[in-house]
């Protein structure tokens, strides 16, 4: 193929040059660093980056070269990979139930905050956890879960105690000599600011509850990324939200605020170019990637219809769009993108359809079911 671009215009360069048979995830460094910059001068707070949503080494560069200065880690792998890309970095371990073997490793690391929902697993802290290393303070920061409101996904189903719960833990936390702080993450995907709004009244509630004045309230991930056409996230209005809400609730004593997004991070900096593999009588598309590999949440948390589609040449199919049912590659009928997806009518087989905004639980929940699942990667100017 000549001399290789490692750097390329937009996907239509891509395709053009490569015309890859694989999927091929597209990165632009550019993107990412602008929304780190969104986050760290319009948050009222330190922005952390929660590495599980996408932990690609070229991610964490470009976000330690914008300015983070803080990672959301949830297992010894992400405590030692940011321990490794970004030592100066603060590491959050806000994974609320651990092994000891897990914790001992996270002490010895010098991980200094700790999230938590249970007695168990808080005596489990106690057991294994200094209240100080170098004369810096351990903070522990129960987390707590309300009733779903504006998520895509519910991620109350699995972690968080109840407000009741939370005041328990959280005085208990203070009695032993640790920092005492909260935690909570609304949902991942929340377009409405509605959802931080409620979880800051609650905590407002526990402390008070619980006589005991909170250092730093997390309010977790869940800021939307840009999914479906016309409805942009609004961060600018989130951030002032949590800002405002948080001076209500508790004037001047307010807590230290600190956020952890994943996918309002990274998402809209990744593109994902797969193929069409053939078109079944006309009718339903397969691709060459599907739920067992880049485009695994959209059963989850719904269709990204931010979508191109380019000839071979690279160049836009441009008749009206008509719903087609998707298909991904492997033999399991799971596979299918949910509802119908607009495609142009002139769409055909050897096109190239991009879902744009999939940087955010993908390339880590991409499998090899079936044979498939060989994504690329490459870098791009712009994402379109
Ligand atoms: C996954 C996760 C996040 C990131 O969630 P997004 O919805 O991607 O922003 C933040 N905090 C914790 C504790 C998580 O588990």
């Amino acid at each position: 193929m000549g001399q290789q671009k490692t750097v390329w215009d937009n996907p239509a360069d891509v395709i053009r040059h490569l015309a890859p048979e694989h999927p091929v995830m597209v990165f632009a460094p550019t993107v990412l660093q602008d929304r780190a910059r969104q986050f760290i001068d319009g948050f009222p707070g330190l922005v952390t980056y929660a590495v599980k949503s996408n932990p690609d080494e070229v991610v964490i560069q470009n976000l330690v070269a914008a300015g983070i200065k803080g990672f959301d880690v949830a297992s010894p792998f992400e405590i030692d990979l940011i321990g490794r890309m970004a030592p100066d970095a603060a590491r959050h371990y806000h994974n609320p139930v651990r092994g000891r073997s897990e914790i001992a490793h996270a002490v010895q690391q010098g991980i200094t905050s700790w999230s938590v929902d249970s007695r168990s697993e808080l005596d489990k802290l106690f057991d294994q956890l200094p209240t100080h290393v170098e004369g810096q303070g351990v903070e522990i920061s129960p987390r707590f879960k309300l009733p779903v409101l504006g998520a895509a996904y519910d991620f109350g189903s699995k972690f968080g105690a109840s407000p009741e719960l939370a005041a328990e833990l959280l005085s208990e936390v203070a009695r032993r000599g640790y920092v005492p702080s909260l935690t909570f993450h609304p949902g991942t995907q929340c377009t409405d600011p509605i959802a931080w709004e409620s979880y800051i009244r609650v905590a407002k509630d526990i402390c008070d509850q619980a006589g005991v004045r909170a250092v730093r309230l997390n309010v977790g991930g869940g800021f939307p990324s840009h999914r479906v056409v016309g409805v942009e996230p609004d961060l600018a209005s989130i951030f002032q939200e949590i800002g405002d809400t948080t001076t209500e609730m508790f004037g001047a004593d307010a807590p230290a605020l600190v956020c952890e997004p994943g996918r309002g991070l990274c998402a809209d900096a990744f593109s994902l170019i797969t193929r069409v593999k053939g078109i079944r009588d006309g009718g339903d598309v397969f691709l060459n990637d599907g739920v067992y590999g880049g485009l695994a949440e959209l059963p989850i948390i719904g269709n990204i219809d931010r979508i191109e589609v380019l000839d071979p040449q690279g160049n836009p199919r441009g008749a009206d769009a008509s719903g087609r049912v998707i298909f991904g590659p492997t033999c399991d009928s799971v596979d299918r993108l949910p509802g119908e997806l607009g495609l142009p009518a002139d769409t055909q087989e050897g096109d190239y359809v991009i879902f744009h905004g999939a940087g955010a639980y993908s390339t880590v929940t991409n499998t090899r079911f079936n044979g498939f699942g060989a994504m690329t990667r490459a870098t791009v100017m712009r994402l379109s």
